[in-house]
Formats: structure tokens, C-alpha cells, sequence
């Protein structure tokens, strides 16, 4: 893979030699105000002493980040205590983007804070390249945040802010102003570089702060929301530019948001969260297509659920009988899923209307019609009772969509039928 930068002299050991960017602005102006002292802190923390070489864990070739079994609780008295994270288990392998996708409050700033050294486990273990790194304050890891309000220093120009973390590690001003020059032409930001910060848009802010934690080339990249505060076209926009500034800087990217269609696109893999809990962990195409579980389908895009029976397994494959009678091919989720009563998911782009009702699998009459210009989404009450909507592109030629009221037959696509765990 080509590579935007490069970094010829960075220090071997990586552990020791990054800053951490701070959580909010009222952080950052008290650290100006100790720039130096902190300066010397992070001088002092550099060496590569093996007073902070961990115990080694063997982990598999290529794994950049391991959480191990962590939970972290928060509060003191028993009645309070508030369980963000529930045994949760994830390796990130080098060079991925894997986003973390939940709910509000699940979760995901907790795993992220406890990667970047801002919270400690309260068990388990956070493990870089086999590392333990659970007791390593943020300075000593090399990982840097990309926070949802950026946290820029307001009064710095656009190149200041990016060369900030640079200079507080005491790097030659030489080598600060090449790696500038080198983020602000891969965020494309170099006719701004000498423009107050909060004299530049929202989107070209979020630019200087993804090359200010860019600069001093972590090995992980976290990033909590950090499109959540622009627009839908500049998001579109930046999702690409992420996108790129991952593949050409082959940093591993953990990206956080609750935002599915997000996930989907961005992403090497996914994991879904709830509850302080993981529960699918997959690639895009896994997760949409191969839910295991009600939450994840549910969660990720729209998804008609089906009672039948499951007659027989094979490995990962089933029989099972729908209420109608028909008996179809289901694909099983890894966990085991006993015989009887079981509940399926079908995504409506995977069903089809027919208007000859016995060729069918399945039969139904239509409620509403909605037409969306690309495609139209046909509402349906199936003749068990059950409700379910099909998604069906429009071609050039079709006589309109199909009204309320009419009697159809529902074709489901092989191999889009999926069994749920639970
Ligand atoms: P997410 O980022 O997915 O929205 P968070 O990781 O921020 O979720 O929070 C997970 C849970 O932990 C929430 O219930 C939240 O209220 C709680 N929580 C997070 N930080 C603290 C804290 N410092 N003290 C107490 N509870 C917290
Ligand atoms: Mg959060």
C-alpha cells in the first residue's frame, strides 16, 4: 500500500512519544497555560526505559488494539453502579477502519477512553500489539483522538494547531514544519495554513483536527462522532476523505458512531453494541445480511420478522416452514439455535411482489404503495396476519405501482432468508 508520509526517524519505540489531545477546550487552554512544564513531563516520559515495557500477552500476528474480557463500572455504592462496559471482548487489526456502532449510551466512548488511557478498566485488559497497556497513562500511548467538537486552540493558526502536539514532544522545528507540510496537503488545507482556526468553516475545521492527530503518526486513530456536527452533504463528503486518510496513512482508524448507514460505508468491520455489551462483530456485509440477533437486525436497516419452524439443520444452513406451509432454505447465526418455533428476517429489497398469488412463496394483500422515484415500497398484511414490507426498484416502463387493496404473491430471494439466535 503507498503510503501519503513517512516518518524515517520516528522512534522505535512509539509507546513513549505521543501526546494525547485533550477532551474539551477548557483542558486545552489549561494545558497552554503548562505547555512547558508539560513539554518536560513528555521529554522526561520518552526514553525507551523498561520500566514500561509490560508483560508481553501472545496475541495473533497483526492484531493493533486488544480489549480482553473489559468491563468497567461506574460509581461507588452498589445502587449506583453504572456497568458502560460488560465483558467485552474485540481485537482490531492493523491497518483496519472498524467502527463502533450502538445507541446513545452504550458503550462506545467508554471503550474508546479506555483505548486512549483517559479511563482504566475496572477488569480486563486493553492490549497494544500484545501489549498490556491498561496502566499507561494517554502520553505514553501511541493513539490520538479525534474529538466530536474538535477541540482546536482557537487562537492558533491552522498550521500551529496541527504542529502543536509535534512541538510539545520537542521534535527539530525542521521536522515539524516537513510533517506540517505533509498533513496540510493531505488534508488539502495548505492555502489556509496560516488562517485563524476559528476563521474556517466547520467541515475545514474538522480537517485540522484529524491532521493534528494525524501528525505525530499514532499506530491508532480513534475517533468519537466526529461527523456528527456537520451536514449531511459535508458528512457525505468527509466519510470519503476519512476513507482515504485511512487507506493512504494505513493507520488503524476506530471510528464510533450511532449512525448505521455511516457504519456500513466506512468500514472494514463493525461492531454492533448495547447495553455495555458487544453483539455482533462482522463485515458490513455480514452484519446487514447476517444479524444473529433481533437488535442487530433490527438496529441495522429495515427488516421483516417471521415466526416458522425449523425442521432440519445442516452446518450453517436450515429448512424451515413458514405459516403458509412453504418450506424454504434459511442461513443459521454461528450460536446454536435449538429446533420448534424460531423467529427469521427477510430485508424487504430481498422479497418480491408477484401478481399470480399461488407462485408466490408467501401471499398477502398490499396497504399502502409509497413511491420513492428509484424505488417503491409496497406495505403488505400477509395472509397469516403478519406485516411486511418489500422494497422494489423501479424500471423504466412499469405500468405504476401496484394499489392498495390488491391480493399478491411475496417471492423471497434464495439465500436471503436468515435465522435469529434469539
Ligand atoms: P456512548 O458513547 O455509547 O453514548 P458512553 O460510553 O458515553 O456511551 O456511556 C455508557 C454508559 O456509561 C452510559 O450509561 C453513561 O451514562 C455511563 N457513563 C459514562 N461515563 C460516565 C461517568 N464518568 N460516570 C458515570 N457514568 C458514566
Ligand atoms: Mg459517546
Amino acid at each position: 500500500m503507498s503510503r501519503y508520509f513517512d516518518f524515517p526517524d520516528f522512534p522505535a519505540d512509539q509507546s513513549s512519544a505521543h501526546v494525547s489531545v485533550p477532551r474539551n477546550e477548557l483542558t486545552l487552554i489549561c494545558l497552554l497555560a503548562i505547555t512547558d512544564c508539560y513539554k518536560k513531563q513528555v521529554k522526561a516520559a520518552r526514553p525507551n526505559s523498561a520500566c514500561h515495557r509490560n508483560r508481553r500477552i501472545n496475541v495473533g500476528d497483526g492484531v493493533a488494539i486488544e480489549a480482553r474480557d473489559v468491563s468497567k463500572i461506574f460509581g461507588t455504592s452498589t445502587d449506583q453502579e453504572v456497568w458502560a462496559l460488560d465483558h467485552v471482548s474485540v481485537s482490531i487489526a492493523q491497518n483496519e477502519f472498524f467502527t463502533l456502532l450502538g445507541p446513545s449510551g452504550c458503550g462506545k466512548t467508554t471503550l474508546l477512553r479506555l483505548i486512549a488511557g483517559f479511563e482504566h478498566p475496572t477488569d480486563g485488559a486493553i492490549l497494544l500489539e500484545g501489549e498490556d497497556i491498561s496502566a499507561l497513562p494517554p502520553f505514553q500511548r501511541p493513539v490520538n483522538t479525534v474529538f466530536q467538537n474538535y477541540a482546536l486552540f482557537p487562537h492558533m493558526t491552522v498550521a500551529q494547531n496541527i504542529g502543536f502536539g509535534l512541538e510539545m514532544q520537542g521534535r527539530p522545528k525542521d521536522e515539524v514544519a516537513d510533517t506540517v507540510g505533509a498533513m496540510l496537503s493531505l488534508v488539502k488545507m495548505e492555502n489556509l495554513k496560516d488562517r485563524r482556526v476559528d476563521q474556517i468553516s466547520g467541515g475545514q475545521q474538522q480537517r485540522v483536527a484529524l491532521a493534528r492527530a494525524l501528525a505525530p503518526r499514532p499506530k491508532v486513530l480513534l475517533l468519537d462522532e466526529p461527523l456528527s456536527a456537520l451536514d449531511l452533504k459535508l458528512r457525505k463528503e468527509m466519510q470519503l476523505e476519512l476513507k482515504r486518510l485511512q487507506h493512504e496513512t494505513g493507520i488503524t482508524f476506530i471510528f464510533v458512531t450511532h449512525d448505521q448507514e455511516e457504519a456500513l460505508t466506512m468500514s472494514d468491520r463493525v461492531a454492533v453494541m448495547r447495553d455495555g455489551e458487544i453483539h455482533q462483530i462482522g463485515s458490513p456485509q455480514d452484519i446487514y445480511n447476517r444479524p444473529n440477533n433481533r437488535f442487530v437486525a433490527d438496529f441495522i436497516g429495515e427488516s421483516n420478522f417471521l415466526e416458522v419452524q425449523l425442521l432440519s439443520r445442516n452446518g450453517s444452513t436450515a429448512k424451515v416452514r413458514f405459516a403458509n406451509g412453504t418450506e424454504l432454505d434459511a442461513t443459521l447465526p454461528s450460536t446454536d439455535v435449538t429446533s420448534g418455533s424460531i423467529t427469521v428476517i427477510v430485508r424487504p429489497e430481498h422479497a418480491r411482489l408477484t401478481a399470480d398469488r399461488s407462485a408466490g412463496h408467501l401471499q398477502g394483500v398490499v396497504n399502502d404503495a409509497v413511491y420513492f422515484g428509484t424505488d417503491t415500497h409496497y406495505y403488505l398484511t400477509l395472509d397469516g396476519g403478519e406485516e411486511f414490507v418489500i422494497r422494489q426498484q423501479n424500471q423504466r416502463g412499469d405500468r405504476g405501482k401496484i394499489s392498495s387493496g390488491t391480493q399478491v404473491g411475496v417471492t423471497i430471494n434464495e439465500d436471503s432468508i436468515q435465522v435469529l439466535a434469539n
